[in-house]
């Protein structure tokens, strides 16, 4: 899926994901960072769960932080990632199905597009476009968190708080990464 453009420029799709505090956040910034210090020209974006456009930051856990887009389709990434040679996406399990086919076509344009997100809800299932998204990726990198419970490799995001959707989006206080074995899903019938 990855052409080379009329530059030769060679195209791309990473996928970062995991589980919660697994460091997904903390990759995307680190890559961001040094692609801006090499002065080339780049695009972030994450999503915005209301309709309006701004600016928020891709932030990690750790405290590491840069500017990025938000909006609530990936449409909206195709029409604005422009000449930028890096197009970066946070938050990707919150968007449409519509995220794979950008990403594909963003690729086949000569654009390194990265994008991380959970690959697991709450209730331990798919999450969004994340799994495809993956299927589809020249690479994937998978992280893993540590589970609170027993120490082992964790690659579930635990919920704590009452369940409000299928949305995850609170602070560590309303989660925490468990292994499969530590996992606990809440009732299915909650999963909306
Ligand atoms: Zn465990």
């Amino acid at each position: 899926m990855a052409d080379k453009t009329e530059h030769g420029r060679q195209g791309s799709l990473t996928v970062v994901t995991g589980c919660m505090f697994s460091g997904k956040s903390e990759f995307l910034v680190a890559q961001l960072q040094e692609v801006a210090r090499q002065g080339r020209p780049l695009a972030a974006f994450k999503h915005s769960s209301d309709n309006r456009y701004g600016h928020r930051d891709i932030a990690s856990h750790s405290g590491h932080r840069f500017k990025a887009v938000a909006v609530p389709d990936a449409s909206r990434i195709a029409e604005l990632a422009g000449t930028a040679e890096v197009v970066a996406v946070d938050e990707g399990q919150f968007f449409a199905g519509n995220l794979v086919d950008v990403c594909r076509e963003l690729a086949a344009g000569g654009k390194r597009v990265i994008v991380a997100g959970l690959d697991l809800d709450s209730w331990g299932l798919p999450f969004g476009p994340m799994p495809e998204l993956a299927q589809t990726a020249d690479r994937v990198i998978r992280l893993q968190a540590v589970c609170v419970r027993c120490g082992r490799p964790a690659d579930h995001t635990q919920r704590l708080t009452p369940i409000a959707g299928q949305k995850m989006v609170g602070g560590p206080d309303c989660y925490e990464p468990r292994c499969a074995a530590c996992f606990e899903a809440p009732p299915i019938e909650m999963r909306c």
